[in-house]
């Protein structure tokens, strides 16, 4: 059976792990979900980086259970280019996910997690490598400007990174997506996290070591679409906010506090003025404003209590983080001079 397919507890230690790894120098790690159309210009424009580097080489595609003729693209590739591994899930089980497959799979001293779509120039590689060799163990690379993304997107982005670095205890580096280097060590670290929500941004800056970050210009995608539409992006904003701070549940009880305090100065209020001046029958629009602010918040605190339990129930079953379909390895090589 393989690794993969264990639950956590009876994972074989990384020692045990290791063993397996630091077969190459360098692991490229690629997820792909329905990129039929970008693959070969991708792999094109690799090889000719990779060819400029030193060591040996693996570049593990991780096909998200694509429905294109993704699969094919890569098998073709795999058998021409002994140093291309690919990896297939059992099905999409999404990008955070794919990036564990790959980083538990991949077996260089240096792991680098790339998007296939050429919005992550492979040609910045060489650069990253430089930064590892001087001693980093995360090499982060940030987005100093991003081509081809709507206004919306840049913005929810912008706010999205200050407001989680708010809540977060752990600094999550801002406008760095998941192009980045790790060392093994890192990768081994990375490797040794259960949880099954994965929010990789915060995981990969909560591991800690020397991190580095280098700035680059994000390109817009050369083909294909955006396979994150609103609606997910939004559920992965929660998902960042949820696996990193427990802040909301912290503001929900003090949103609580607040209200019943205020009803209470209130009541106070109606006693005295009812006491001295009495009181006609009057203030029924206060009264259903009352039981709806109060209702309204009541539901909110439930709702923000209910996020962070439906994720401890979903932990709780330790499922496997992906399952694979298969995994055909690379037989590493040096494209370029030793
Ligand atoms: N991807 C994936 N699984 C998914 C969605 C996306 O592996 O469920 C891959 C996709 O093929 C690409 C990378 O993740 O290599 C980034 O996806 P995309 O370009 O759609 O995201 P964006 O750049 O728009 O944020
Ligand atoms: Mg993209």
């Amino acid at each position: 059976m393989s690794v993969e397919f264990l639950p956590v507890a009876e994972r074989p230690s990384q020692q045990a792990l290791s063993s397996r790894a630091c077969a190459c120098q360098l692991s490229v790690v690629v997820p792909v979900f329905n990129e039929e159309s970008v693959i070969p210009l991708f792999h094109a424009r690799l090889i000719q980086v990779l060819a400029g580097c030193p060591g040996v080489h693996e570049v593990i595609f991780i096909d998200d259970g694509s429905t294109d003729g993704s699969p094919q693209v890569l098998e073709t590739l795999r058998v021409s280019h002994p140093h291309v591994a690919v990896a297939r899930l059992s099905r999409n089980f999404g990008k955070e996910h794919a990036m564990t497959a790959g980083l538990e799979l991949a077996r260089g001293e240096a792991v680098i997690i790339v998007d296939v779509d050429l919005q992550d120039p492979p040609e910045l590689i060489p650069s990253m490598l430089a930064a590892w060799r001087a001693g980093a163990d995360v090499v982060n690379m940030r987005r100093t400007g991003r081509d081809g993304e709507t206004i919306v997107k840049k913005t929810t982005a912008h706010f999205f990174y200050r407001i989680i670095n708010r809540l977060s205890h752990v600094a999550i580096p801002s406008d760095v997506g998941d192009f980045r280097l790790f060392s093994r060590r890192a990768v081994d670290a990375l490797n040794r996290l259960p949880e099954s929500n994965r929010f990789m941004k915060g995981l990969f800056a909560w591991i800690g070591f020397s991190q580095v970050t280098l700035d680059y210009h994000r390109k817009a995608r050369v083909a294909g679409f955006s396979k994150w539409p609103y609606w997910r992006l939004w559920n992965f904003a929660l998902e960042g906010v949820t696996s990193f701070s427990t802040v909301p549940l912290r503001v929900a009880s003090y949103v609580g506090f607040l209200s019943a305090f205020g009803a209470f100065m209130y009541a106070l209020y109606f006693l005295v003025k009812t006491f001295f001046w009495g009181e006609s029958v009057k203030g029924f629009p206060t009264l259903i404003e009352v039981v709806l602010l109060l209702g309204g918040l009541q539901l909110m605190a439930i709702g923000i209590m209910g996020e962070y339990v439906g994720r401890i129930y979903l932990e709780s079953k330790r499922r496997p983080i992906y399952l694979l379909d298969f995994f055909k390895p690379a037989t590493p090589t040096a494209p370029g001079p030793r």
